[in-house]
Protein backbone atom coordinates (compact mmCIF):
# COMPACT_ATOMS: atom_id res chain seq x y z
CA UNK A 1 0.00 0.00 0.00
CA UNK A 2 1.22 3.22 -1.08
CA UNK A 3 2.15 5.36 2.60
CA UNK A 4 0.15 9.03 2.59
CA UNK A 5 1.94 11.60 0.68
CA UNK A 6 3.37 13.62 4.18
CA UNK A 7 1.34 17.29 4.96
CA UNK A 8 3.36 20.16 3.02
CA UNK A 9 5.04 23.30 4.30
CA UNK A 10 5.89 26.08 1.73
CA UNK A 11 9.10 28.37 2.55
CA UNK A 12 9.20 31.18 -0.23
CA UNK A 13 9.13 34.84 -0.40
CA UNK A 14 5.31 36.15 -1.59
CA UNK A 15 4.02 39.39 -2.78
CA UNK A 16 0.51 39.79 -1.29
CA UNK A 17 -2.00 41.58 -3.03
CA UNK A 18 -4.00 42.92 -0.57
CA UNK A 19 -5.59 46.79 -2.29
CA UNK A 20 -4.48 49.15 -5.13
CA UNK A 21 -2.23 51.32 -2.92
CA UNK A 22 -0.77 48.09 -0.70
CA UNK A 23 1.07 44.83 -2.19
CA UNK A 24 2.67 42.93 0.82
CA UNK A 25 6.44 42.12 0.47
CA UNK A 26 7.38 38.95 2.90
CA UNK A 27 10.61 37.71 3.20
CA UNK A 28 11.07 33.71 3.98
CA UNK A 29 7.34 33.27 5.07
CA UNK A 30 5.90 29.74 5.68
CA UNK A 31 2.65 28.44 3.98
CA UNK A 32 1.27 25.14 5.83
CA UNK A 33 -0.95 23.48 3.51
CA UNK A 34 -3.39 20.75 4.37
CA UNK A 35 -6.15 19.14 1.88
CA UNK A 36 -9.17 20.44 1.42
CA UNK A 37 -12.55 18.90 3.17
CA UNK A 38 -13.95 17.65 -0.34
CA UNK A 39 -10.31 16.13 -0.86
CA UNK A 40 -10.03 18.35 -4.07
CA UNK A 41 -6.49 20.15 -3.19
CA UNK A 42 -4.79 21.81 -1.00
CA UNK A 43 -5.93 24.87 0.80
CA UNK A 44 -3.05 27.31 2.84
CA UNK A 45 -4.55 26.52 6.77
CA UNK A 46 -1.88 28.37 8.55
CA UNK A 47 0.78 31.31 7.06
CA UNK A 48 3.67 33.14 9.01
CA UNK A 49 7.46 33.73 9.59
CA UNK A 50 10.02 30.92 10.89
CA UNK A 51 9.31 31.89 14.35
CA UNK A 52 6.10 31.63 14.42
CA UNK A 53 5.67 28.43 12.95
CA UNK A 54 8.67 26.92 14.72
CA UNK A 55 7.22 23.34 15.04
CA UNK A 56 6.67 22.93 11.51
CA UNK A 57 10.14 22.66 10.39
CA UNK A 58 11.55 20.34 13.20
CA UNK A 59 12.98 17.77 11.43
CA UNK A 60 10.55 15.13 13.20
CA UNK A 61 8.10 17.33 12.09
CA UNK A 62 4.89 15.12 9.86
CA UNK A 63 5.46 17.78 7.31
CA UNK A 64 7.48 17.85 4.32
CA UNK A 65 9.12 21.04 3.94
CA UNK A 66 9.08 22.68 0.18
CA UNK A 67 11.93 24.97 0.31
CA UNK A 68 11.16 27.87 -2.73
CA UNK A 69 13.33 30.42 -1.21
CA UNK A 70 15.14 31.06 -4.65
CA UNK A 71 11.59 32.46 -5.72
CA UNK A 72 9.10 35.22 -5.21
CA UNK A 73 5.60 33.72 -5.24
CA UNK A 74 2.75 35.72 -6.37
CA UNK A 75 -1.18 34.16 -6.42
CA UNK A 76 -2.56 32.90 -9.57
CA UNK A 77 -3.52 35.35 -12.21
CA UNK A 78 -6.80 35.87 -13.24
CA UNK A 79 -8.38 36.99 -16.34
CA UNK A 80 -11.75 38.52 -16.03
CA UNK A 81 -12.91 38.50 -19.79
CA UNK A 82 -11.49 36.82 -22.08
CA UNK A 83 -12.48 34.51 -25.49
CA UNK A 84 -10.96 31.10 -25.74
CA UNK A 85 -12.12 30.55 -29.39
CA UNK A 86 -10.70 34.00 -30.64
CA UNK A 87 -7.28 32.95 -30.14
CA UNK A 88 -6.57 32.61 -33.84
CA UNK A 89 -7.31 36.08 -34.82
CA UNK A 90 -5.23 37.72 -32.06
CA UNK A 91 -2.89 38.93 -34.74
CA UNK A 92 -5.23 39.65 -37.11
CA UNK A 93 -5.45 42.73 -38.85
CA UNK A 94 -7.55 45.60 -36.71
CA UNK A 95 -10.04 48.04 -38.48
CA UNK A 96 -11.95 48.63 -36.08
CA UNK A 97 -14.25 46.72 -33.25
CA UNK A 98 -17.53 46.35 -36.24
CA UNK A 99 -15.35 45.27 -39.22
CA UNK A 100 -13.02 42.98 -37.18
CA UNK A 101 -16.09 41.06 -35.60
CA UNK A 102 -17.26 40.91 -39.31
CA UNK A 103 -14.18 39.87 -41.22
CA UNK A 104 -12.03 37.57 -38.88
CA UNK A 105 -13.81 36.94 -35.58
CA UNK A 106 -17.27 35.50 -36.40
CA UNK A 107 -15.80 33.51 -39.61
CA UNK A 108 -13.53 31.28 -37.15
CA UNK A 109 -15.90 31.10 -33.90
CA UNK A 110 -17.79 29.12 -36.71
CA UNK A 111 -15.57 26.54 -36.92
CA UNK A 112 -16.30 25.27 -33.14
CA UNK A 113 -19.06 23.96 -35.33
CA UNK A 114 -16.85 20.94 -35.22
CA UNK A 115 -16.63 18.90 -32.24
CA UNK A 116 -12.81 17.89 -33.09
CA UNK A 117 -11.41 21.61 -33.89
CA UNK A 118 -13.59 22.61 -30.44
CA UNK A 119 -11.47 19.90 -28.29
CA UNK A 120 -8.25 20.46 -30.11
CA UNK A 121 -8.48 23.85 -29.95
CA UNK A 122 -9.64 23.91 -26.09
CA UNK A 123 -6.69 21.68 -25.13
CA UNK A 124 -4.15 23.61 -27.25
CA UNK A 125 -5.54 26.91 -25.78
CA UNK A 126 -5.73 25.67 -22.11
CA UNK A 127 -2.01 24.51 -22.25
CA UNK A 128 -0.85 27.92 -23.40
CA UNK A 129 -3.48 30.10 -20.62
CA UNK A 130 -1.26 28.18 -17.75
CA UNK A 131 1.61 28.30 -19.39
CA UNK A 132 1.42 32.13 -18.70
CA UNK A 133 -0.01 31.75 -15.59
CA UNK A 134 -3.62 32.43 -15.73
CA UNK A 135 -5.51 30.16 -13.27
CA UNK A 136 -9.34 31.83 -13.01
CA UNK A 137 -11.29 34.22 -14.77
CA UNK A 138 -14.48 34.71 -16.99
CA UNK A 139 -14.29 33.06 -20.95
CA UNK A 140 -16.55 33.33 -23.70
CA UNK A 141 -17.04 30.53 -26.01
CA UNK A 142 -18.57 30.49 -29.45
CA UNK A 143 -22.44 30.08 -29.84
CA UNK A 144 -22.10 26.26 -30.04
CA UNK A 145 -22.90 24.54 -26.65
CA UNK A 146 -20.45 21.45 -26.43
CA UNK A 147 -17.23 24.29 -26.46
CA UNK A 148 -18.34 24.45 -22.90
CA UNK A 149 -17.83 21.04 -21.84
CA UNK A 150 -14.63 20.92 -24.29
CA UNK A 151 -12.93 23.97 -22.52
CA UNK A 152 -14.17 23.11 -18.73
CA UNK A 153 -12.12 19.78 -19.36
CA UNK A 154 -9.60 21.31 -20.00
CA UNK A 155 -8.83 24.56 -17.98
CA UNK A 156 -6.32 23.86 -15.07
CA UNK A 157 -8.19 26.45 -12.35
CA UNK A 158 -11.45 27.93 -11.62
CA UNK A 159 -13.51 29.58 -14.40
CA UNK A 160 -16.87 30.67 -15.47
CA UNK A 161 -17.87 30.12 -18.93
CA UNK A 162 -20.91 30.78 -21.38
CA UNK A 163 -21.27 30.67 -24.59
CA UNK A 164 -22.19 33.90 -26.92
CA UNK A 165 -25.91 34.42 -27.68
CA UNK A 166 -26.26 35.38 -31.34
CA UNK A 167 -30.64 35.61 -32.33
CA UNK A 168 -30.39 38.96 -34.81
CA UNK A 169 -28.10 41.27 -36.50
CA UNK A 170 -25.55 37.49 -36.46
CA UNK A 171 -24.71 35.97 -40.27
CA UNK A 172 -27.02 33.33 -41.01
CA UNK A 173 -24.37 30.47 -39.99
CA UNK A 174 -23.84 31.98 -36.49
CA UNK A 175 -27.72 33.19 -36.01
CA UNK A 176 -29.65 30.84 -33.27
CA UNK A 177 -33.42 30.59 -32.53
CA UNK A 178 -34.22 32.18 -29.65
CA UNK A 179 -36.60 29.36 -27.81
CA UNK A 180 -33.76 27.21 -28.52
CA UNK A 181 -31.17 29.33 -26.96
CA UNK A 182 -33.79 30.18 -23.76
CA UNK A 183 -34.24 26.15 -23.40
CA UNK A 184 -30.34 25.86 -23.22
CA UNK A 185 -29.31 28.44 -21.48
CA UNK A 186 -32.00 27.56 -18.68
CA UNK A 187 -30.52 24.00 -18.70
CA UNK A 188 -26.84 24.89 -18.07
CA UNK A 189 -27.67 27.73 -15.47
CA UNK A 190 -29.25 25.02 -13.66
CA UNK A 191 -26.32 22.87 -14.23
CA UNK A 192 -23.46 24.94 -13.42
CA UNK A 193 -24.87 27.78 -11.23
CA UNK A 194 -21.99 30.08 -10.48
CA UNK A 195 -19.25 28.31 -13.19
CA UNK A 196 -21.49 29.52 -15.85
CA UNK A 197 -22.52 33.17 -17.34
CA UNK A 198 -25.38 34.10 -19.32
CA UNK A 199 -23.76 35.67 -22.32
CA UNK A 200 -25.27 37.82 -24.77
CA UNK A 201 -22.83 38.99 -26.94
CA UNK A 202 -23.61 42.17 -27.17
CA UNK A 203 -27.06 44.06 -27.08
CA UNK A 204 -27.44 44.66 -31.37
CA UNK A 205 -27.08 40.72 -31.54
CA UNK A 206 -29.97 39.56 -29.20
CA UNK A 207 -33.45 40.53 -29.69
CA UNK A 208 -34.99 42.28 -26.12
CA UNK A 209 -37.18 39.19 -24.91
CA UNK A 210 -34.50 36.79 -25.44
CA UNK A 211 -32.20 39.23 -23.67
CA UNK A 212 -34.77 39.51 -20.74
CA UNK A 213 -35.74 35.95 -20.62
CA UNK A 214 -31.96 34.67 -19.97
CA UNK A 215 -31.00 37.52 -17.20
CA UNK A 216 -34.05 35.92 -14.91
CA UNK A 217 -32.63 32.60 -15.68
CA UNK A 218 -29.14 33.67 -14.48
CA UNK A 219 -30.88 35.36 -11.59
CA UNK A 220 -32.66 32.01 -10.72
CA UNK A 221 -29.93 29.97 -10.57
CA UNK A 222 -27.28 32.13 -9.01
CA UNK A 223 -25.14 32.05 -12.59
CA UNK A 224 -22.89 35.38 -14.11
CA UNK A 225 -24.03 37.92 -16.39
CA UNK A 226 -21.63 38.68 -18.55
CA UNK A 227 -21.68 40.98 -22.08
CA UNK A 228 -19.98 44.33 -23.96
CA UNK A 229 -20.71 47.87 -23.28
CA UNK A 230 -19.21 51.37 -24.55
CA UNK A 231 -16.52 49.39 -26.18
CA UNK A 232 -16.88 52.56 -29.15
CA UNK A 233 -18.17 55.53 -30.57
CA UNK A 234 -19.35 54.26 -33.52
CA UNK A 235 -21.08 50.81 -31.46
CA UNK A 236 -22.68 52.85 -29.19
CA UNK A 237 -24.44 54.37 -32.26
CA UNK A 238 -24.99 50.93 -34.09
CA UNK A 239 -26.73 49.67 -31.18
CA UNK A 240 -28.96 52.92 -30.62
CA UNK A 241 -29.94 53.21 -34.19
CA UNK A 242 -31.02 49.03 -33.40
CA UNK A 243 -32.86 49.50 -30.19
CA UNK A 244 -35.25 52.41 -30.56
CA UNK A 245 -36.91 50.59 -33.56
CA UNK A 246 -38.33 48.35 -30.79
CA UNK A 247 -41.54 49.37 -29.32
CA UNK A 248 -40.85 49.37 -25.73
CA UNK A 249 -37.26 50.97 -26.48
CA UNK A 250 -37.79 54.03 -28.70
CA UNK A 251 -37.08 56.32 -25.74
CA UNK A 252 -33.91 54.45 -24.40
CA UNK A 253 -31.58 56.86 -23.31
CA UNK A 254 -28.41 55.17 -23.39
CA UNK A 255 -26.52 51.72 -24.27
CA UNK A 256 -26.56 51.35 -20.73
CA UNK A 257 -30.31 51.77 -20.37
CA UNK A 258 -30.66 48.84 -23.00
CA UNK A 259 -29.16 46.28 -20.45
CA UNK A 260 -31.43 48.19 -17.51
CA UNK A 261 -34.20 47.42 -19.25
CA UNK A 262 -33.83 44.13 -19.95
CA UNK A 263 -32.93 43.51 -16.36
CA UNK A 264 -29.30 42.45 -16.99
CA UNK A 265 -27.71 44.77 -14.42
CA UNK A 266 -27.04 43.11 -11.14
CA UNK A 267 -24.56 42.28 -8.72
CA UNK A 268 -23.30 39.54 -10.66
CA UNK A 269 -23.01 41.00 -14.29
CA UNK A 270 -19.65 41.74 -15.63
CA UNK A 271 -19.17 44.44 -18.34
CA UNK A 272 -16.82 43.88 -20.62
CA UNK A 273 -15.15 47.68 -21.47
CA UNK A 274 -17.46 50.26 -20.58
CA UNK A 275 -15.47 53.36 -21.99
CA UNK A 276 -17.40 55.51 -23.81
CA UNK A 277 -20.18 56.17 -20.57
CA UNK A 278 -22.28 59.19 -19.49
CA UNK A 279 -22.80 60.35 -16.05
CA UNK A 280 -26.36 58.38 -15.93
CA UNK A 281 -24.57 55.35 -17.09
CA UNK A 282 -21.90 55.11 -14.72
CA UNK A 283 -25.05 55.93 -12.30
CA UNK A 284 -26.89 52.86 -13.63
CA UNK A 285 -23.74 50.58 -12.70
CA UNK A 286 -22.96 51.51 -9.52
CA UNK A 287 -26.66 51.25 -8.05
CA UNK A 288 -27.36 48.05 -9.78
CA UNK A 289 -23.77 46.77 -8.08
CA UNK A 290 -22.57 45.56 -11.77
CA UNK A 291 -18.89 45.22 -12.41
CA UNK A 292 -16.91 45.76 -14.85
CA UNK A 293 -13.69 44.09 -16.84
CA UNK A 294 -11.01 46.64 -18.24
CA UNK A 295 -9.10 45.41 -21.28
CA UNK A 296 -6.28 47.72 -21.67
CA UNK A 297 -4.10 45.65 -24.10
CA UNK A 298 -7.51 45.40 -26.08
CA UNK A 299 -8.82 48.92 -26.01
CA UNK A 300 -4.62 50.25 -26.83
CA UNK A 301 -4.21 51.78 -30.09
CA UNK A 302 -3.51 50.00 -33.77
CA UNK A 303 0.00 50.22 -33.27
CA UNK A 304 0.16 48.69 -29.92
CA UNK A 305 -1.93 46.05 -31.63
CA UNK A 306 -5.44 47.00 -29.89
CA UNK A 307 -8.55 47.84 -31.63
CA UNK A 308 -7.86 52.02 -30.75
CA UNK A 309 -11.01 52.10 -28.67
CA UNK A 310 -10.01 54.53 -26.15
CA UNK A 311 -9.23 54.35 -22.08
CA UNK A 312 -11.40 52.84 -19.53
CA UNK A 313 -12.01 55.92 -17.41
CA UNK A 314 -11.16 53.90 -13.92
CA UNK A 315 -10.87 57.08 -11.55
CA UNK A 316 -14.58 57.49 -12.38
CA UNK A 317 -15.11 53.32 -11.64
CA UNK A 318 -13.39 54.46 -8.29
CA UNK A 319 -15.75 56.86 -7.73
CA UNK A 320 -18.83 55.50 -8.08
CA UNK A 321 -17.35 52.29 -6.17
CA UNK A 322 -17.91 50.48 -9.14
CA UNK A 323 -15.93 46.72 -9.12
CA UNK A 324 -13.54 46.59 -11.96
CA UNK A 325 -11.04 43.99 -13.25
CA UNK A 326 -8.59 43.10 -15.84
CA UNK A 327 -8.69 41.37 -18.60
CA UNK A 328 -6.53 40.23 -21.62
CA UNK A 329 -9.90 40.65 -24.13
CA UNK A 330 -8.44 37.67 -26.17
CA UNK A 331 -8.47 37.59 -29.02
CA UNK A 332 -8.92 41.42 -29.29
CA UNK A 333 -6.91 41.63 -27.06
CA UNK A 334 -3.47 40.54 -28.40
CA UNK A 335 -1.56 39.43 -25.92
CA UNK A 336 -2.42 36.34 -23.21
CA UNK A 337 -0.35 37.08 -20.68
CA UNK A 338 -1.71 39.06 -17.50
CA UNK A 339 1.59 40.74 -17.10
CA UNK A 340 1.20 42.22 -20.35
CA UNK A 341 -2.07 43.45 -19.32
CA UNK A 342 -0.74 44.76 -16.19
CA UNK A 343 1.70 46.87 -18.01
CA UNK A 344 -0.17 48.24 -20.49
CA UNK A 345 -2.77 49.42 -17.88
CA UNK A 346 0.43 51.29 -16.04
CA UNK A 347 2.20 52.35 -19.30
CA UNK A 348 -1.28 53.89 -20.74
CA UNK A 349 -2.66 55.31 -17.86
CA UNK A 350 0.77 57.21 -17.17
CA UNK A 351 0.83 58.81 -20.75
CA UNK A 352 -2.77 60.21 -19.78
CA UNK A 353 -0.69 61.89 -16.95
CA UNK A 354 -2.24 59.42 -14.92
CA UNK A 355 -0.38 57.76 -11.94
CA UNK A 356 -1.03 53.93 -11.53
CA UNK A 357 0.79 51.57 -10.46
CA UNK A 358 1.96 47.74 -10.56
CA UNK A 359 0.54 47.13 -7.68
CA UNK A 360 -2.65 48.33 -8.27
CA UNK A 361 -2.46 46.49 -11.74
CA UNK A 362 -1.25 43.60 -9.52
CA UNK A 363 -4.39 43.67 -7.17
CA UNK A 364 -7.04 44.07 -10.37
CA UNK A 365 -5.31 41.05 -11.97
CA UNK A 366 -6.33 39.12 -8.17
CA UNK A 367 -7.89 40.02 -4.92
CA UNK A 368 -10.10 42.14 -7.05
CA UNK A 369 -11.40 39.86 -9.93
CA UNK A 370 -11.69 37.14 -7.43
CA UNK A 371 -14.11 39.01 -5.52
CA UNK A 372 -16.13 39.61 -8.81
CA UNK A 373 -16.11 36.64 -9.17
CA UNK A 374 -17.57 35.68 -5.40
CA UNK A 375 -14.26 34.06 -4.91
CA UNK A 376 -12.38 36.31 -1.90
CA UNK A 377 -12.58 33.41 0.29
CA UNK A 378 -10.89 30.72 -2.18
CA UNK A 379 -8.82 32.69 -4.73
CA UNK A 380 -6.66 35.74 -5.32
CA UNK A 381 -4.12 36.22 -2.19
CA UNK A 382 -2.46 33.98 0.19
CA UNK A 383 -4.20 33.87 3.26
CA UNK A 384 -5.69 30.30 5.66
CA UNK A 385 -8.75 29.13 3.63
CA UNK A 386 -7.50 29.91 0.15
CA UNK A 387 -6.84 27.55 -2.29
CA UNK A 388 -3.03 26.61 -2.32
CA UNK A 389 -2.41 28.76 -5.88
CA UNK A 390 0.54 30.66 -7.35
CA UNK A 391 3.13 31.02 -9.70
CA UNK A 392 7.03 31.00 -8.97
CA UNK A 393 8.78 33.92 -10.52
CA UNK A 394 12.84 34.25 -10.23
CA UNK A 395 13.02 37.78 -8.88
CA UNK A 396 15.08 40.86 -7.56
CA UNK A 397 17.76 39.93 -5.23
CA UNK A 398 15.65 41.01 -2.17
CA UNK A 399 18.49 42.52 -0.53
CA UNK A 400 18.32 44.91 -3.19
CA UNK A 401 15.88 47.08 -0.69
CA UNK A 402 13.24 47.14 -3.26
CA UNK A 403 9.97 47.42 -1.94
CA UNK A 404 6.72 45.25 -3.16
CA UNK A 405 6.26 48.54 -5.92
CA UNK A 406 9.90 47.85 -6.95
CA UNK A 407 10.17 44.70 -7.45
CA UNK A 408 7.11 44.19 -9.31
CA UNK A 409 8.42 47.18 -11.29
CA UNK A 410 11.30 45.66 -12.01
CA UNK A 411 9.45 42.19 -13.17
CA UNK A 412 6.60 43.62 -15.07
CA UNK A 413 7.89 46.94 -16.45
CA UNK A 414 10.96 45.78 -17.24
CA UNK A 415 11.61 47.44 -20.97
CA UNK A 416 14.10 44.39 -21.63
CA UNK A 417 11.13 41.92 -21.44
CA UNK A 418 10.07 40.77 -25.01
CA UNK A 419 5.94 41.47 -24.37
CA UNK A 420 5.88 37.46 -26.26
CA UNK A 421 8.22 36.23 -23.38
CA UNK A 422 6.28 37.06 -20.33
CA UNK A 423 5.63 33.48 -19.36
CA UNK A 424 9.48 33.23 -19.42
CA UNK A 425 9.38 35.32 -15.38
CA UNK A 426 7.24 32.26 -14.56
CA UNK A 427 9.77 29.14 -13.39
CA UNK A 428 6.53 27.73 -11.88
CA UNK A 429 2.99 26.91 -10.94
CA UNK A 430 1.42 25.54 -8.26
CA UNK A 431 -2.47 24.48 -8.70
CA UNK A 432 -4.48 23.67 -5.46
CA UNK A 433 -0.99 22.92 -3.57
CA UNK A 434 0.99 20.33 -6.40
CA UNK A 435 3.48 21.49 -8.93
CA UNK A 436 1.89 21.87 -12.40
CA UNK A 437 4.85 22.74 -14.42
ZN1 LIG B 1 -14.66 40.71 -25.45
Amino acid sequence: MQAPSKKKVIRASLLNPVSDQQVDLLPDTLLVLTPSADDTGDKIELMGNEEELASYLHPKSEYQIVDLRNYILIPGLIDLHFHWVQDAVRSAPKESLLEWLKNHTWPTEAKFADLDYSQLSAAKFSAELIKNGTMAGCCYSSIHDHTIDHIKNSFVGDFIVGTVIMTINSPDYLTQDPDEVIRVVTKRCQQLQAEYAVTPRFAPTVDPATLTAIGESAMKNGSFIQTHLAETKDEIDYVLSIFRQFPLFSDVNSYTDIYHRCKLLTPKTIMGHAIHLDESEWQLLAQTGTAIAHCPTSNAPLKELGLGSGLFNYQMADHYNIKWGLASDIGAGPHLSMFDVIRSFVEQNRRAGLNPTYTQGLFRSTLASAEIMGQKDLLGSFAPGKWANWLMLSGPNLNSKLDGEGVLSSLIGNKQQSRSDFYQLIQGRYYRGKMIG
